[in-house]
């Protein structure tokens, strides 16, 4: 770089020099012809020459060491510019150039482009920023989105997506090797094709859950798409289609029952009056078994409310149990069943009194109702301890447990399911809802407590559950 300024201030010279020494030789050539000295003309030729020589050459080193000194100058100013103009090539938007003192060219060339660095930086870190937010927002988010290019290689995805994948999704890598679901890539592709939204759903992205697939096209020729998780929403829409079904069934039986009688009674002419008291017993058995249903379903509602409110207050886990055992203690009286106590401990737990009746009385008429040929229902409770010692107990486990027929294996899961009886027409006849356990679960959980049943066929039947301790639930 200095060189070339150098060559070039230094052949500037030059051409001056050569101008001025043809000047002079036309202007002296002009003032001897016009003084008439041409007799002194041939002596006064070489002096002038030889002068002219000197003079040039006297200019020539004085231009020399000037034309080197203002090359090296204005090419270190240059080298810093081409320098600057590197580090932002290379995406350094922090580089800046010293402006040199003086108001020339180069020094007003030097504050803009410092000037745009500065701006440039402000706009990159904006934008650093905005994307930055997008990609946190796009992780918050509870749906599964990804990006793909008109080719169908991914271009971002966010991390909802990646734990589905079960894999990191990688940019640049094609969606059909990162998600091999048919319906989502069938959704992607027709996104792509038509340029236009495309809807889908798919089960078999992850085992157990539904997606709902939204894929739109992008204006940069790409496609997004949006899953949503609607494993929920499904299940509680197939919910409450059971539900429906299940109360419309139940309610049917009584209705259809107390229909057909009360016609037999309004038809008949003269009815005799042991067949209408016959007739009205078995409308009154219906009558109750609908007021029982109903009552359940209210009391189901309840519990399972987001409103449901518990009035808790400490009680020691003894008294619960012993009021369990005199409050429905009337129940057993002539079935030939003995209710007893396994025993409880003092500790205090948090409950509701009225709930943990519920409770109780649920359990012990179910075990009174399956399990009477056992003769005997035992209600207790124990301390649960969670680590060795025993002051580290966290909860008290109670139970129920009556010796009758016992419940098999295949039913132990669902047992507390709404509506789920094991013998239908049994659990009918014995007055039964299904509803019962549904209740006893929801009054537990809402305790921030477990329930669960452990049984064999044939060795009778035990219901536990746990209530955290009055210290742990506060
Ligand atoms: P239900 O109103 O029919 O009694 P529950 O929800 O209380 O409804 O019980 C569901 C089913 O669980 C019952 O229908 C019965 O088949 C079974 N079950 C409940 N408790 C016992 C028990 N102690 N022994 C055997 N089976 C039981």
């Amino acid at each position: 770089m200095t060189r070339k300024v150098f060559t070039k201030l230094l052949g500037l010279f030059i051409l001056l020099l050569v101008f001025h020494t043809v000047v002079m030789e036309l202007v002296f050539s002009r003032l001897v012809t016009a003084n008439k000295l041409s007799h002194a003309a041939g002596d006064l030729w070489p002096l002038l020459g030889r002068e002219a020589l000197w003079s040039g050459l006297v200019a020539l080193a004085l231009a020399i060491p000037i034309a080197a000194w203002a090359a090296i100058g204005i090419s270190a100013r240059l080298d810093r510019v081409v320098a600057f103009a590197r580090r932002i090539a290379q995406g350094d938007l922090s580089a800046r150039l010293t402006v040199s003192a003086g108001q020339d060219e180069i020094s007003t060339m030097e504050t803009a482009l410092n000037q745009t660095a500065e701006r440039l930086g402000e706009s990159f870190a904006e934008i650093e920023s905005r994307r930055q937010e997008l990609a946190a927002m796009l992780d918050s988010m509870q749906e599964a989105v990804v990006a793909v290019t008109a080719e169908g290689l991914v271009r971002w995805s966010n991390a909802v997506l990646q734990n589905i994948a079960g894999t990191e999704i990688r940019a640049g890598r094609p969606l059909v090797h990162a998600l091999r679901d048919p319906e989502l890539l069938a959704c992607v592709r027709a996104a792509l094709d038509e340029r236009a939204v495309r809807s889908g759903r798919t089960s078999s992205l992850t085992p157990g859950r539904v997606y709902e697939i939204n894929a739109a096209p992008l204006p940069s020729g790409g496609a997004l798409a949006v899953l949503h998780d609607v494993t929920r929403i499904e299940a509680a829409e197939k919910s409450r289609r059971d539900f429906i079904a299940n109360v419309s069934h139940e309610l049917r039986t009584p209705l259809t029952s107390i229909q057909g009688y009360v016609e037999t009674l309004v038809e008949e002419p003269r009815p005799n009056a042991e067949t209408t008291l016959e007739f009205l017993g078995i409308i009154l058995k219906n009558a109750t078994r609908m007021n029982r249903l109903t009552e359940d379903l209210l009391a189901l509602a309840s519990v399972e409310s987001p409103d449901y409110k518990l009035a808790r207050q400490p009680v020691r886990a003894s008294a619960l149990v012993r009021d369990a055992i005199d409050s429905l203690g009337g129940l057993v009286v002539d079935s030939g069943v003995k209710l007893e106590s396994a025993g409880a401990p003092d500790a205090l737990v948090l409950v509701d009194p009225d709930a943990m009746n519920q409770v109780f009385g649920n359990l012990i008429e179910n075990a009174l109702k399956y399990g009477k040929t056992g003769k005997r229902i035992l209600v207790g409770a124990r301390l649960v301890e969670s680590g060795v010692a025993p002051e580290t107990a966290a909860a008290v486990e109670f139970s129920v447990r009556d010796f009758g027929p016992g419940i098999s294996s295949a039913h132990l899961d669902r047992i507390f399911e709404r509506f789920y009886r094991i013998d239908k027409a049994r659990s009918r006849e014995s007055g039964g809802t299904g509803r019962g356990l549904a209740i006893v679960k929801h009054i537990v959980q809402a305790h921030g407590g477990r329930v669960w049943v452990e049984s064999e066929l044939g060795h009778g039947a035990a219901f536990h559950f746990t209530l955290p301790m009055a210290q742990t639930a506060q």
